[in-house]
């Protein structure tokens, strides 16, 4: 999970009718997340639903608030229901410098730390280890599913950083850098493996800060 830059540029159907999910919403939605499910960060195609960031339920009055709305997955959005109100905003923290991403391919699970000990940081992780690691010890058909796909993509990334130590030439550099783009998946993930190197933290210090402001 990363910072989301959204759009300034609010969809006029939000303003214009009482709905939230108008084309209008859901094609600037996509667009300002690059396609990706805001939780999981990987690609959505048709399988895409809009979230609430404080539930509609709970908080019928942000239904159509324009930085309530975000971009998630079908197997993202009802795992969070209108159980993870008081979450972190991905729109206005940086959730990739907040909670260390990393995967313990060995245990087959996925860890969130954090130095920061506030009662969102603490939801988020709790939110994040539900979708990440099924909630429980054992995971179900999905939940494997889901751990294999971003296994793929993770050990996808790890060859090519592998690559890159080994011969550590302009196109090795480049196909490390082509992964860190901001419109590719697990980009929390990503980052931390480049944080947590000394070599590869310098190299690649300017792809690991595409969306900050400042
Ligand atoms: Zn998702």
């Amino acid at each position: 999970m990363i910072r989301i830059a959204k759009s300034d540029n609010k969809p006029l159907s939000l303003t214009a009718t009482n709905a939230y999910d108008g084309e209008d919403v859901k094609r600037q939605l996509l667009l300002d997340q690059q396609c990706k499910c805001y939780l999981c960060e990987r690609k959505v195609s048709t399988d895409f639903q809009i979230d609430h960031l404080k539930s509609k339920q709970n908080h019928p009055e942000s239904k159509t608030e324009w930085t309530n709305l975000l971009l998630s997955c079908s197997y993202c959005n009802p795992k969070k229901g209108n159980r993870f109100d008081g979450i972190l905003n991905p729109i206005d923290n940086d959730i990739e410098d907040i909670i260390e991403q990393r995967i313990n391919y060995a245990s087959k699970a996925v860890v969130f730390k954090s130095n920061e000990e506030s009662q969102e940081v603490q939801e988020t992780i709790s939110l994040l280890e539900t979708i990440f690691n099924g909630g429980g010890v054992l995971k179900r058909v999905r939940e494997e599913k889901f751990f294999e796909e971003i296994e793929a993509v993770m050990n996808r990334f790890n060859q090519l950083i592998d690559a890159y130590r080994y011969n550590p030439s302009k196109f090795t550099e480049e196909a490390v850098r082509e992964e860190l783009s901001i419109d590719k998946e697990m980009l929390g993930f990503k980052y931390w493996i480049i944080k947590k190197d000394e070599v590869l933290s310098q190299v690649f210090a300017n792809d690991i800060i595409w969306n900050k402001t400042a």
